[in-house]
Parts: structure tokens; C-alpha cells; sequence
């Protein structure tokens, strides 16, 4: 046996010595081709890609996989490159049931810029689906939401990664039972965190997702990913209501008059011990919950283990 397995090896490593023998080119499930990618429709933009639906159809018979594409912006390259680039290399190695599947890689310009093939989630993320599936959903199906997201960051941090914007909109559904993390990587870099702070468009600024030290000194560990867990989870038992979002009651709260006003004011507001509201019709038990990701000092925070098994018991 042994013998038949090393001429087998022999075989693969020199095919031209056996002549006879068919050799099948193994292809690389992870490299997908330009020329088979097409467009379906756009799917959503954040700060610095794009994420378009497209089919890959190597057959050419309309039955190819259908999948999703992140790019980054057209006009956006150089540094810009790098995070997307940083981001493929993130999703490679996580493999987890409430992670977003990594899939491949397709090159384009000759290998000058890449795009990240992720599986497709049609149900989109949770800030596109929970306003539209409000009355379907009861409070155990957003605590289950809860546990998963706190699963799939207690596996992230075990990898040893910090995802830095956690928040619904990078949240996806899969089916009515389970959500997946999603949009990995995009490091930011303190040049980066200054442009989210005088961002004009102010919807979907990520300050108010930030803790404390992430404002103030731009660091960023697990424990802020706890805290941008517990804005997460405000959003959840809102219903990712836009009335009632992060961003709609902190503006509230702050009064702000500039783009830089409001980091200033956040961050005072924050020191001052104000958090987000308890949302209408939210358990004290889970709001108590929230306000235990939101202690001011990180080693306070609770831990994403400890609230696995806090969802785990309301979940019972
Ligand atoms: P960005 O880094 O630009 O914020 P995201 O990865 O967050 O990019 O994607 C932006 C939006 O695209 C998401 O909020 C979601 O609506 C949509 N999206 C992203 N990935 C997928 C996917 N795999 N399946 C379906 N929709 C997706
Ligand atoms: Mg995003």
C-alpha cells in the first residue's frame, strides 16, 4: 500500500513520466475569474467598498452560484486597497457558523486590485430587515440575534481579532434563526478615525458605536467591541428603528452645532455617565445587560463568555 501511494505521489509531482496517465488540474475553489463574475445588482456601500450581487457563471448556462462582491469604491486605491486587502487575509482564516463565509478572491488589472467573494445573504442586514419584520419578530428571536452575534465575537476574539465596527447595518441574516458578523478588517487608522469624526453626512457615523477609549485615545480592544455590542443590541430591541437609532437619541442628548462639536460632546457626555435609553418596551434585564457593555473603564465591561451565558439563561 504504502508503495502504490508514494508512486501515486511520484505521478502527481511528475505527470510527464507517466505518459499515459490523465492528470487532472486541480483548480483553486478560492480564485474566481473576472470574465464569469456578472452584475446582479448593488447590495450596499459603507465607508470604503461597495458590496454588489453578482452570479458566477463559469458554464456560461445561468445557473452559476450566486455570490457576494465587495469592492472598493471607484476612484478609491492606495491605502484604501490595503484595508480590503487586510480584510480578505481577516475572513480567510475565520470559519464560524455566525461569521459571514469567505468564499475567494477575484483579480482584476493584472493583480492591481482585488475583490473579496463572500457567500450571499438575500436577507440583507439586520438595520434592511428587522423594520420590515417587526411584527414576526418577538423578543426571544432578537435575544437569540444577541447570543449569536455574542458567539460570533467570543470566536473572533479567541482568533485574536478586534472588529472595530460592530453595529446592525454589519450584521447579516441568513434565515429567521441566524445572523452572522460580517464586514471584517477595515482597519482604522487614527487618520481614518479623524475623517469619521467631520464626516458631513452624519447617519451612519460609527462615534456613536465607539467607547470611550476609542474616542479619546483611538485604542481599541475586545472590551470596545463589547461596548459597540451593547449599542448593537439597543439597536436590536429598537427594531433598528431609524426614530429611536444611536445615532437620532445621542444627536438628541448632545445638541450638537459642528461636525467637531460632536465628538467633543460625546465624549463629555459619555465621562458624565449618560448612556442611550432604556428602548420602549426593553426588559430592565436586558437593558441592564447593555449598561454593563457600556462601563466606563473597559476592564469593568462584561465579557462576551459571561453574556453568551446571560442570553442562554433568558433564553430558557
Ligand atoms: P462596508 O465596509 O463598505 O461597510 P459591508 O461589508 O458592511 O461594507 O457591506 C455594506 C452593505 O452591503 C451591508 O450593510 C449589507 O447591506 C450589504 N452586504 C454586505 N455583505 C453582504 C452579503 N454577503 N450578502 C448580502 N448583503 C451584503
Ligand atoms: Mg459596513
Amino acid at each position: 500500500m504504502a508503495i502504490v501511494r508514494d508512486l501515486t505521489g511520484v505521478a502527481e509531482q511528475n505527470p510527464a513520466i507517466y505518459p499515459g496517465q490523465v492528470t487532472i488540474q486541480e483548480e483553486d475553489p478560492t480564485v474566481f475569474e473576472t470574465r464569469f463574475l456578472r452584475k446582479i445588482k448593488d447590495l450596499g456601500e459603507g465607508h470604503f467598498g461597495m458590496v454588489e450581487l453578482c452570479q458566477y457563471d463559469p458554464l456560461g448556462d445561468g445557473r452559476g452560484e450566486l455570490v457576494a462582491v465587495k469592492s472598493l469604491k471607484p476612484g478609491s486605491r492606495g491605502q484604501l486597497a490595503c484595508h480590503l486587502r487586510r480584510e480578505i487575509d481577516t475572513m480567510r482564516e475565520l470559519y464560524h457558523h455566525n461569521i459571514v463565509k469567505y468564499k475567494g478572491v477575484c483579480s482584476e488589472d493584472g493583480g492591481r486590485s482585488t475583490k473579496l467573494i463572500m457567500e450571499y445573504l438575500p436577507a440583507g442586514s439586520l438595520k434592511d430587515y428587522l423594520p420590515r419584520r417587526k411584527h414576526q419578530t418577538d423578543l426571544q428571536r432578537l435575544l437569540l440575534y444577541a447570543l449569536q452575534i455574542c458567539q460570533g465575537m467570543d470566536y473572533l476574539g479567541t482568533q485574536r481579532f478586534i472588529h472595530r465596527d460592530l453595529a446592525a447595518r454589519n450584521v447579516l441574516v441568513d434565515n429567521e434563526s441566524t445572523v452572522k458578523i460580517g464586514d471584517f478588517g477595515l482597519t482604522k487608522s487614527m487618520k481614518e478615525d479623524k475623517s469619521y469624526y467631520t464626516v458631513k453626512e452624519r447617519t451612519d457615523s460609527p462615534v456613536f458605536w465607539y467607547a470611550p477609549e476609542c474616542l479619546v485615545d483611538s485604542k481599541f480592544y475586545t472590551a470596545s467591541d463589547v461596548w459597540s455590542f451593547g449599542v448593537t443590541l439597543y439597536e436590536l430591541m429598537t427594531y433598528c428603528e431609524t426614530h429611536c437609532s444611536p445615532t437620532t437619541v445621542f444627536l438628541e442628548m448632545l445638541h450638537p452645532t459642528q461636525g467637531k462639536m460632536i465628538l467633543t460632546r460625546l465624549v463629555e457626555t459619555l465621562m458624565a455617565g449618560k448612556r442611550l435609553p432604556c428602548p420602549p418596551s426593553c426588559p430592565d434585564t436586558v437593558y441592564s445587560l447593555m449598561r454593563r457593555c457600556w462601563e466606563t473603564d473597559p476592564e469593568n465591561r462584561i465579557q462576551f463568555k459571561e453574556l453568551i451565558t446571560e442570553f442562554e439563561l433568558l433564553l430558557d
